[in-house]
C-alpha cells in the first residue's frame, strides 16, 4: 500500500520494488476513486515509470508520481482548464515546471479537476462535474485547485501542483487537510500556466508534509527567461526547514478573525498559535487596516485581467469550435457555448471595469487599494517575522450550498486574496478539526522568505499530529 506515503517513503518503496509497481498501485487507487479529482490520467505514466526503472534515473523525484492542475500545459497531454472551450486541446509544449519535473524524474499521473479557468473556491464550476472532499463527500474540496488537493488527501497521489491567484492552493489545502504553498510572486516561472490573472498568480505545490513541499520547491522554483517576472535566486528550500522556532516573532492580524468566522475554526487556530508559544515563539496582535478593501480590489483586478486573458479563446486556435457561416458567428457561438456561467460573468464584469469612463473609477482605484494592502504587509512584517491566521473562515461547506450565490463564494476568499495582492508567500498547514473537518493555519512571510514560513510550518508538524490524520480517522 503506497497511499499517503511521502516522497522519502516512495523512494524507499521504489528501491525495494520498482517505479512501475508504485505507479501501478496509484493508478489502481485512482481507478477506484470516489472524489472525481482527475479529469485525465496519462496513458504513458506506466511506460515512463518502466523507463525510469530501466535507465536508473537519479533525479530527486525519480519515479515519484505527481498530479498536475489542468491549467498547466503538458506536452502531449490534454490541458482543458476544466472548460468546454478547451476540450480536445493538447499543448505542443511543456510548462517550465513540467520540464523541471520531468528532468527530476517525476511521473505525471494525470491532470486534476479545477474550477473552470481557476475561477472559484469550490471546484463546482468545472465542466467535468464537482470534485468531492474525501473527508465528507457531501462537501466541496475547496478551489480552484480542488482536484489537486482532494487526490493528495485521498491518497491517490503523494504530491501535486496547483495554482493560486487568490487562494486556490491554500483554500483546498485547508479544506482537505493537506499542506499547500503559494510562493512569492516571481519564485516560479508561469511559462505554460494558462493565465487567469497574471499579476496575482503563482504555481504552488500540495503535499501531506512540509518536507515534500520543500522538495518540490527545490525542483520547480527558479528563473526562466520565458517569464520575465521570474527571478534568479539560489536557495535550498529543503535545507531551510530544519531549525526550530525559538524566538520567532508572530503577528496575528485581528482582521483575519472578522465577521463570519466559524467559532470552531477560530478556536483551532488560536490553539495552534498557543502551541507556537509552547515551542518558544512569541506572538502579538497586528493591524492590517486595509484588509476590508482587499476582496473588492482583488475581484476587480482579477476579473479585468481575465477579460483580457480569455480573449484568445475564440475557436480559431484552441480546443472547441462551434459552427458558423463566418468568423464572427463562429467566434461568438464558440464563446457562448464554450464558457460556463461564472467565466462569462467575470469576462463581462472585467470588461465593464476596464471600459472608458469606468477604468479610473474601478480598475485604477483597485490598483491604488492594492498598494495600500501591500503597505499593510510591509509594515506588519517589519515588526514580526511571520503572520498567522485562519486560511479559510469556515470548514469546507456543502456542495451546492453557495454555488447560486457568487457573492457568498467570493466572501470565502477574505483571508487569502490580500496575500496575492501583496505578492508575499503563504502556506496553509493542517492545524486541527472543526465540525469534523480539517482546518488550515495560514502562515504568511516576507517577500522571498519562504524559508521562514516553511521552517515555522515544519516545526509545527514535528510537534503535532494533525497532518497525519486521514479521511475517516476523525470521530
Ligand atoms: N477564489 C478566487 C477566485 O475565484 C481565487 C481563485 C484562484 O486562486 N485561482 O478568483
Amino acid at each position: 500500500m503506497v497511499a499517503w506515503t511521502d516522497i522519502t517513503g516512495i523512494r524507499q518503496k521504489i528501491a525495494e520494488s520498482s517505479a512501475e509497481e508504485v505507479t501501478a498501485s496509484y493508478l489502481e487507487k485512482i481507478d477506484n476513486s470516489c472524489v472525481n479529482g482527475f479529469v485525465t490520467t496519462w496513458d504513458k505514466a506506466l511506460e515512463t515509470a518502466k523507463s525510469i526503472d530501466k535507465e536508473g534515473q537519479d533525479g530527486p523525484l525519480a519515479g515519484v508520481p505527481i498530479a498536475i492542475k489542468d491549467n498547466i500545459s503538458t506536452n502531449g497531454l490534454s490541458t482543458t482548464c476544466s472548460s468546454k472551450i478547451l476540450q480536445g486541446y493538447v499543448p505542443p509544449y511543456d510548462a517550465h515546471v513540467i520540464e523541471k519535473l520531468r528532468a527530476a524524474g517525476a511521473v505525471i499521473l494525470g491532470k486534476t479537476n479545477m474550477d473552470e479557468f481557476a475561477m472559484g473556491t469550490s471546484t463546482e464550476s468545472s465542466y467535468y462535474g464537482a470534485t468531492l472532499n474525501p473527508w465528507d463527500t457531501d462537501r466541496v474540496p475547496g478551489g480552484s485547485s480542488g482536484g489537486s488537493a482532494a487526490v493528495v488527501a485521498a491518497g491517490e497521489v503523494p504530491v501535486s501542483l496547483g495554482s493560486d491567484t487568490g487562494g486556490s492552493v491554500r483554500c483546498p489545502a485547508a479544506f482537505c487537510g493537506v499542506v499547500g504553498l503559494k510562493p512569492t510572486y516571481g519564485c516560479i516561472s508561469r511559462f505554460g500556466l494558462i493565465s487567469y490573472a497574471n499579476s496575482l498568480e503563482q504555481i504552488g505545490p500540495l503535499a501531506t508534509s512540509v518536507a515534500d513541499i520543500a522538495t518540490l520547491m527545490d525542483v520547480v522554483a527558479g528563473y526562466d527567461a520565458r517569464d520575465s517576472t521570474s527571478i534568479n535566486r539560489e536557495n535550498s528550500y529543503s535545507d531551510s526547514i530544519k531549525d526550530d522556532v525559538d524566538g520567532l516573532k508572530i503577528g496575528v492580524p485581528e482582521e483575519y478573525f472578522g465577521e463570519g468566522i466559524d467559532e470552531g475554526v477560530e478556536k483551532t487556530v488560536w490553539d495552534a498559535i498557543a502551541k507556537y508559544e509552547d515551542m518558544g515563539a512569541s506572538w502579538q496582535k497586528v493591524s492590517m487596516p486595509h484588509t476590508k478593501y482587499a476582496l473588492a480590489a482583488y475581484y476587480i483586478i482579477a476579473m479585468s485581467e481575465a477579460s483580457s486573458n480569455l480573449a484568445r479563446f475564440d475557436g480559431t486556435r484552441y480546443g472547441f469550435r462551434a459552427d458558423g457561416d463566418n468568423w464572427h458567428v463562429m467566434a461568438s457561438k464558440t464563446r457562448a457555448e464554450g464558457f460556463g456561467d461564472e467565466v462569462k460573468r467575470r469576462i463581462l464584469l472585467g470588461t465593464y471595469a476596464l471600459s472608458a469612463g469606468y477604468h479610473d473609477k474601478y480598475y485604477l482605484k483597485a490598483l491604488k487599494v492594492r498598494t495600500l494592502v501591500k503597505q499593510d504587509f510591509d509594515k506588519a512584517l517589519s515588526e514580526v517575522d511571520v503572520l498567522m491566521g485562519p486560511t479559510m473562515p469556515t470548514p469546507a461547506f456543502k456542495i451546492g450550498e453557495k454555488i447560486d450565490d457568487p457573492l457568498s463564494l467570493y466572501l470565502a476568499d477574505v483571508n487569502t486574496v490580500p496575500i496575492n495582492l501583496a505578492g508575499v508567500p503563504s502556506i496553509s498547514v493542517p492545524c486541527g478539526f472543526a465540525d469534523k473537518m480539517p482546518v488550515g493555519l495560514q502562515i504568511i512571510g516576507k517577500h522571498f522568505d519562504e524559508n521562514t514560513i516553511l521552517r515555522a510550518a515544519y516545526s509545527f508538524e514535528q510537534n503535532t499530529d494533525h497532518h497525519t490524520k486521514r479521511p475517516g480517522e476523525v470521530a
